[in-house]
């Protein structure tokens, strides 16, 4: 397949082979790896960690093994075992598995009109036990981090999905007192399997996370604390370092891409568009919108060649996996409500006008 852009008849959500144009040039990167034979926490995971904590804008970036990793790190860093940590229900089941890992209990506050935590809820949902609050920066779109500020407990940011997205100039990951990157191939930046990166302006956090994604080693011969094996592999580093250096156009695709479906739909009446948190840019990892008769409309839009998919059809706190938590059917009434009409529509980085075009009007021919 060519690197030129997506067929008509095809327009989806996975890109990667579109990727494949400059696989040599990475591949003689990632042989530069091999061939220095250093490949344990080596000197490119190093650059690629100051490059990255400089692009997020923090003292500190902590490669690991994959994004669910650096929350569960995190989280282990912030000592929330025994205790209760609160969270988006809008979210990749993911965030709700590592505190599971890290031993504490999940408590969701329902989201907000921008589809991503609410803080009057999480207000609503601290307790003595709640150690962290955990928001998602949901589709990349930004939480309101700021007012989450105000109740003195640690804010870990789930920024897998917003790698480059900003609120007031500042980037997420940035916001909290810790972040969790996922390089996940299908995020906006990524490596060629997985990976996940920690960052943080606490020294002593740092330090911390350091030392548990590498067994608890303080030294090759000094074994401090029992640790994991979590390290972002150092032929990734190259990967990653590869990406980065395009992640800013990639985001200002997905960006031009987003305003053209929010421009061209904007009169349909049964679509609307979650609210952005004020001085929010996001990084489009989604662009989710709300829509009557969404199933209708997916099925639609599918059969005309358009992968239109819906993140998530399931509630996350009725799933089995969380069975044992007692979670109810009615708990998050807003959540509930916009799981039945949240619906994503193709963005990436190898969309034209045209296909955008050709969706919009696809949506407006339905609704007609
Ligand atoms: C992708 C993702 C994760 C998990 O990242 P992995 O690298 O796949 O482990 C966590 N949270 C959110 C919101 C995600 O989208």
């Amino acid at each position: 397949m060519d690197a030129g852009p997506l067929a008509l008849s095809m327009i989806g959500h996975n890109y990667l082979s579109h990727k494949a144009s400059d696989v040599a040039e990475v591949v003689e990167k990632v042989g530069e790896v091999v061939r220095s034979g250093d490949m344990t926490l080596g000197a490119e995971l190093g650059r690629f960690e100051a490059e990255f904590a400089e692009y997020i804008g923090v003292k500190h970036a902590i490669g690991v093994a994959s994004g669910t990793d650096a929350l569960f790190l995190a989280l282990k860093v912030l000592g929330v075992e025994g205790g209760e940590v609160i969270t988006s229900p809008m979210t990749f089941y993911a965030t709700v598995g590592a505190i599971i890992q890290a031993g504490a209990r999940p408590v969701f506050a329902d989201i907000g009109a921008d589809l991503n935590i609410d803080p009057a809820c999480v207000a609503k949902r601290i307790g003595a036990a709640t150690r962290a609050i955990v928001p998602v920066h949901w589709a990349g779109r930004p939480a309101n981090v700021h007012e989450l500020d105000g109740f003195d407990l640690p804010v870990l940011e789930d920024a897998a999905q917003a790698v480059g997205a900003t609120l007031n100039d500042k980037r997420c990951g940035s916001l909290g007192d810790l972040g969790a990157f996922s390089l996940h191939p299908l995020k906006n930046l990524h490596v060629w399997g997985d990976g996940g990166v920690v960052t943080t302006d606490d020294d002593s956090y740092a330090e911390r996370i350091r030392l548990l994604r590498n067994h608890g080693l303080s030294d090759r011969d000094t074994w401090e604390v029992s640790g994991y094996n979590s390290r972002l592999d150092t032929v990734q580093a190259a990967v990653a370092r590869h990406y980065l250096s395009g992640i800013s156009d990639v985001n200002a695709t997905r960006l031009v891409i987003a305003s053209g479906y929010r421009s061209q739909l904007q009169d349909v009446q049964p679509v609307s568009f979650p609210e952005n948190a004020p001085g929010a840019i996001s990084s489009y990892h989604l662009f989710v919108m709300l829509a009557e008769r969404r199933d209708e409309l997916r099925d639609y839009l599918r059969a005309n060649g358009v992968d239109a998919k819906i993140h998530y059809p399931k509630a996350i706190h009725l799933q089995p996996a969380l069975g044992k938590f007692g979670f109810m059917a009615g708990d998050l009434p807003a959540y509930e409500a916009a799981l039945k009409k949240v619906i994503s529509l193709p963005v990436h980085e190898f969309m034209g006008a045209a296909e955008v075009l050709r969706v919009c009007e696809l949506v407006k021919t339905f609704f007609r």
